[in-house]
């Protein structure tokens, strides 16, 4: 009797053991096959590049248990609709950027770059150490989204124009694709502001949909041939340090177990980061290029004046926002308190460090 007793309890534990290692080598060879959509037309590069890196990436990391499909805006069709493919499920994920949103949620417009605002090493430093990234969620997480650093393009530059700005009248009744805070400054000035997908953009400055664009930088500009008809390119004040994202369904980043989720975030956040040296790179490299192979564009700084005029108009539009919404008071004040503390240290260590430098032979 005992022996049996024995013997169906052994079997008993055999069963449970097995089961056990059955369930959990179930869960460790799911694979989890994720759609992505874009804002950028097939291959682009930078920003499409940051998005295959973290792909593959997750690939690697989770040994093939995290497989995502990548489509661009030539296959969905919709630059613009990657919020509300996110939110609704329809994609699983996203990469654009987050001022692109302002339409639909105003307080989205504030995680790309603001005018006057962050360099990235100081808006990276706000994301991760300065309360960003749980304000960001605080925006995103109504609409079914989190939302993550998407790679960075440093300092942007002010854009092409057909004519020099020499006042602030010059911008009056300019029309001009300039997305995000920046497009709100400039509407305040008297100028038209209107946002176009990257696909477009030299069509609509050749046919005169515009007057004036920005776009990125050295990095992205001169491939697209913006130069050819506005020669006149203007250093930066809008976009210091705009910092791209990701976006994940949150509905379905809740259901992930621990381990897929922690892959997933180390990717984002690394291909981010790659993104941003990739982009310094390309700058740099551009910029060398740009000299001697493109002797007609004619670099320009806005007039002390006219950049002047654009800061009181952001002023006043900030504390107007501020006044209006308290989620916006939050992310404003947070802003302006982290790049007080910031600046006196970016002043100290890397503005102290390139006037030192410019003064030795
Ligand atoms: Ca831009």
């Amino acid at each position: 009797m005992i022996k049996r007793v024995k013997t169906i309890f052994a079997i008993l534990l055999v069963a449970l053991a097995s089961s056990l290692l059955c369930s959990q080598s179930f869960a460790a060879d799911k694979v989890y096959r994720l759609k992505l959509a874009h804002s950028w037309p097939t291959d682009f590069p930078i920003f499409g590049d940051a998005i295959k890196n973290m792909a593959d990436m997750a690939e690697k990391m989770s040994n093939g248990r995290i497989k995502i499909r990548i489509d661009s805006k030539n296959k969905h069709k919709a630059p613009f609709g990657i919020f509300d493919f996110v939110k609704s499920g329809q994609y699983d994920m996203g990469h654009s950027g987050s001022y692109y949103w302002k339409g639909k949620v105003p307080n989205t417009l504030f995680f790309t770059s603001m005018p006057f605002g962050m360099t990235a090493e100081e808006q990276y430093a706000w994301f991760y150490y300065g309360g960003g990234f749980e304000l960001m969620q605080k925006v995103y997480a109504p609409h079914n989204i989190v939302s993550f650093p998407g790679g960075n393009t440093g300092n942007q530059m002010g854009g092409w124009f057909r004519k020099e700005i020499k006042s602030i009248d010059d911008l009056k009744g300019l029309k001009m694709r300039i997305p995000g805070f920046a497009g709100e400054i400039l509407a305040k000035v008297g100028a038209k502001p209107t946002n176009i997908p990257a696909g477009e953009l030299f069509t609509a400055l050749e046919k005169g949909t515009i007057d004036a664009l920005e776009w990125v930088g050295p990095s992205l500009d001169l491939r697209m041939g913006f130069h050819k008809i506005a020669p006149y390119y203007y250093t930066g004040w809008h976009e210091p340090g705009s910092e791209l994202q990701f976006m994940v369904n949150k509905k379905k980043w809740d259901s992930f177990p621990d381990d897929i989720r922690e892959i997933l975030r180390v990717a984002m956040r690394a291909a981010a980061y790659d993104m941003y040296a990739q982009s310094y790179h390309e700058s740099a490299e551009n910029w060398a290029k740009m000299k001697t192979e493109y002797p007609n564009i004619k670099v320009k700084t806005f007039p002390q004046a006219v950049l002047q005029a654009m800061k009181d108009a952001n002023d006043e539009l900030i504390s107007e926002m501020a006044k209006k919404d308290p989620l916006a008071k939050e992310i404003i004040e947070s802003q302006q308190a982290y790049l007080k503390k910031v600046r006196a240290w970016t002043k100290i260590s890397d503005q102290s460090y390139y006037e030192s430098m410019e003064k030795l032979k």
